[in-house]
């Protein structure tokens, strides 16, 4: 069995019951796995990998498309004939009825968020061996993520209402963390090692709109639940700070200076989604793309280097050939450095399904979203190819014998490209090193360390 963390053995020499994990979906989900984990680890439960031969296996899963909803019936169907014993959580959770409309058996099934449930589930399942004098978690939780990096979820749910998304649905409207917990968390994370810091959310500029941007007490000043604020006080702890799900709101202005002075990376995620105002609008989004084509210029005066990553999706129902062409043309001009294209589904509950609009057909999407992806490809290969001969600082995520694997300021873990690393001296993960780029393909760098 490959456990990851073993189960204790109590006072009375009995072992603790051992859990089997997946957890499937975006980086939310990962963190909310991480609680629930964080949870039982702390209760001296034993984590495994393997279904067989665990006490029970839990599945956090994603309902957000349907290809995603597919993937977690399938790993609820492989963990119910591997083990038998299952708990369901996560975005799909929230609709009970069809899981066990495929899988009566499943012991449990809770929705997102719901950490106490799954506990209680499993408490009830597997009862834990009880040893109050241990202290089995380390501070910072149990990290799924390799140790040099973290998610750091400043904020669940969304008060927006785009029209092809059921978060909203799922896991309620804008819950933000007070500003100092957020803050302590960082620190935690931070002295157990963490070198970098991914800040998530539904929406992360929107962060403590709900609790009107109240104060609370940081290293003995008030820190405002707001956007900029959080920046400046993650940018003093100094480590990487990157920024995921922004939107281009007026405010965003605000910490494109500290990027600019490296505070945090010089780095934007933000889903645009479209360009065409037609589209944009059936899609409920917020934002004017020309008045975002002006801002990008203004943040690229202040933080020349800024990376922008983004993601769109092509096919939604009513989009024409020409808001298509209109979306190219947005895209040459915007110049992005990372994009994402997904081929709209309608997802089972969604508003779109229900606005009277014409379905694109699956080739004409098929054919865009081609169109698309290589007309970004094209531009990320101009990019990256004005970056050989520069010296950029790059964190190694994976050692290797001759070529280690990293990433630069402008490459989120998963989602963005890697920069490989020839050096003669042994590199470790975690490290943030000096590389002189030799050459780049389409989405990757090819350096040596200095
Ligand atoms: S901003 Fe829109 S797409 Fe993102 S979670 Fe909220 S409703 Fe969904």
């Amino acid at each position: 069995m490959a456990l990851i963390d073993a189960p204790e053995q109590t006072a009375d020499g009995k072992t603790a019951p051992t859990v089997s994990f997946v957890s499937l979906g975006c980086p939310k989900a990962l963190v909310d796995s991480e609680r629930i984990l964080t949870q039982l680890r702390a209760e001296g439960y034993g984590i495994t990998r393997s279904h067989h031969g665990a006490d029970l296996v839990i599945v956090n899963t994603c309902g957000f498309l349907d290809s995603a909803k597919a993937e977690s019936l399938a790993a609820i169907g492989d963990a119910m004939a591997e083990n038998g014993k299952v708990i369901v959580t996560g975005c799909m959770g929230a609709q009970p009825e069809e899981i066990r409309g495929h899988f009566p058996g499943v012991l449990a099934v809770t929705g997102p968020q719901q950490y106490e449930t799954v506990v209680a589930a499993v408490h009830e399942a597997a009862p834990p061996a009880h040893d109050p004098f241990v202290d089995l978690v380390p501070p910072q939780g149990l990290k799924l993520t390799p140790r040099h990096y973290a998610y750091l979820k400043i904020s669940e749910g969304c008060n927006n209402r785009c029209s092809f998304c059921i978060i909203p649905q799922l896991r309620g409207d804008l819950v933000s963390r007070p500003a100092a917990e957020v803050m302590r968390e960082a620190e935690k994370l931070v002295k157990a090692g963490v070198k970098e810091l991914l800040v998530i959310s539904q929406d992360t500029s929107a962060y403590g709109v709900d609790i009107r941007y109240a104060e609370s007490p940081w290293r003995d000043q008030p820190l405002k639940a707001k956007f900029a604020d959080l920046s400046g006080a993650l940018g003093e702890l100094g480590v990487w700070v990157r920024m995921h799900y922004v939107y281009p709101y007026p405010h965003v202005d605000e910490v494109i200076p500290l990027m600019a002075e490296r505070k945090i990376l010089p780095y934007l995620d933000i889903p645009f989604q479209h360009a065409s105002p037609r589209v944009l609008k059936a899609m409920r989004r917020p934002g004017n793309q020309d008045k975002t084509l002006e801002r990008i210029r203004r943040w690229r005066e202040i933080c020349p280097d800024i990376t922008l990553r983004s993601t769109f999706i092509v096919g939604f129902p009513g989009e024409t050939d020409e808001d298509f062409e209109l979306l190219l043309d947005w895209l040459a001009e915007a110049q992005l450095d990372r994009v994402g294209c997904f081929q709209y589904e309608p997802v089972q509950g969604a508003t779109a399904n229900g606005l009277g609009l014409e379905a694109v057909p699956d080739t004409v999407k098929a054919q865009r979203h081609k169109r698309f992806m290589a007309a970004q490809q094209a531009i990320s290969t101009r990019k990256l190819k004005a970056k050989v001969g520069k010296r950029l600082p790059v964190i190694i995520d994976e050692a290797g014998p001759s070529v280690a694997k990293g990433r630069s300021m402008a490459d989120a873990p998963e989602i963005d490209g890697n920069v490989y690393v020839a050096s003669r001296r042994p590199l470790r993960q975690g490290d943030i090193v000096t590389v002189k780029i030799e050459r780049s393909d389409a989405y990757d760098l090819h350096g040596v360390a200095v």
